[in-house]
């Protein structure tokens, strides 16, 4: 995976020392059985709930 940087990330959590280091996002978010912020719309990423649930709400499934 090529990691884009900051600037194209979505998370808005700013303050995220893994902000524009995807690979560490990913490694994060799946050892917690989550998502990074990045597969989900601006409003549900909003609520910093990255579970599976939420992502199956937010895309309608
Ligand atoms: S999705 Fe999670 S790990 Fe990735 S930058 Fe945002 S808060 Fe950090």
């Amino acid at each position: 995976m090529q990691c884009t940087g900051k600037e194209n990330c979505s998370c808005t959590y700013t303050s995220c020392s893994r902000r524009g280091n995807c690979c560490q996002c990913v490694a994060y978010h799946k050892d917690k059985n989550q998502f990074p912020a990045c597969f989900f719309s601006p409003e549900a990423e909003r609520t910093y709930d990255r579970s599976l649930a939420m992502l199956l709400k937010d895309r309608n499934l």
